[in-house]
């Protein structure tokens, strides 16, 4: 007997996946949803407030991905590349309409991550009320740490979140400061969606955020899930 194999046009790109605290396996990614003003601070600090209602998202192709220590190449068609330290969420248990009770049952791990902006090209398309995917989701756009299991670190709470930039500290408040914390975010975003193990929820960066140049090294740190780091090069 012939086994058929599926040929294609041009070979398929393996996987993206992000490493793992302690395991061999990686974790393989799939989605990536943002949540935005999601500090009180932070939205403040972008001219608004933040929705107590309902969280909003936007997101990014597991493409964009890139690992912590890596240097990137100042993106192109930006003057105004900002840093946005992020708790992220990896989810491992696939879902839909799920209950905030039951929602930490379906996370796998958490990592730190950086959700880095065209904030220019964001200010420009947000007053013409369009949408954000050129200031958000491009290449080397959605930094991550490696993930760290919920069996090991368990589910954060409460904890520093910080930024520095050549080793200032930009960014600094604490997870309980969330506007939606993680339970709420999966039972919201499961309403909308059918969560699967792969999908990362990026929850939201606090204030000070800011631009960065090339040569700038950044560091950051959540305590109780880990570091990430990240240097920017020169422009492409
Ligand atoms: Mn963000």
């Amino acid at each position: 007997m012939t086994i058929k194999v599926t040929e294609y046009v041009f070979s398929p790109p393996p996987p993206v996946a992000v490493p793992v605290r302690g395991r061999a396996e990686m974790f393989p990614l799939r989605r990536i949803f943002c949540v935005g003003r999601n500090y009180e601070a932070h939205a403040r600090e972008m001219g608004d407030v933040a929705d107590r209602e309902a969280p909003f998202y936007f997101n990014k192709s597991a493409h964009d991905y890139v690992a912590s220590g890596a240097t990137i190449p100042y993106p192109p068609g930006t003057d105004n590349f900002h840093h946005e330290m992020e708790l992220v969420v990896a989810i491992g248990k696939p879902g839909f309409r799920i209950a905030p009770e039951a929602a930490l049952d379906h996370v796998f791990g958490y990592a730190c991550g950086l959700d880095m902006t065209r904030r220019d090209l964001q200010s420009a398309l947000r007053e013409r009320q369009r949408p954000w995917d050129l200031a958000k989701d491009f290449e080397n756009s959605a930094v991550l740490s490696e993930i760290a299991p919920a069996a090991s670190v368990g589910h954060p709470a409460k904890g520093r979140i910080e930024l520095a930039v050549n080793g200032e500290v930009r960014q600094s408040s604490d997870l309980s400061f969330l506007v939606h914390p993680v339970p709420a975010l999966i039972a919201h975003l499961s309403r909308f969606y059918h969560l699967m193990p792969g999908d990362l929820i990026f929850t939201g960066t606090p204030e000070g955020v800011g631009p960065v140049r090339p040569g700038d090294r950044l560091e950051g740190t959540i305590e109780g899930v880990g570091t990430i780091a990240l240097l920017i090069g020169a422009a492409e």
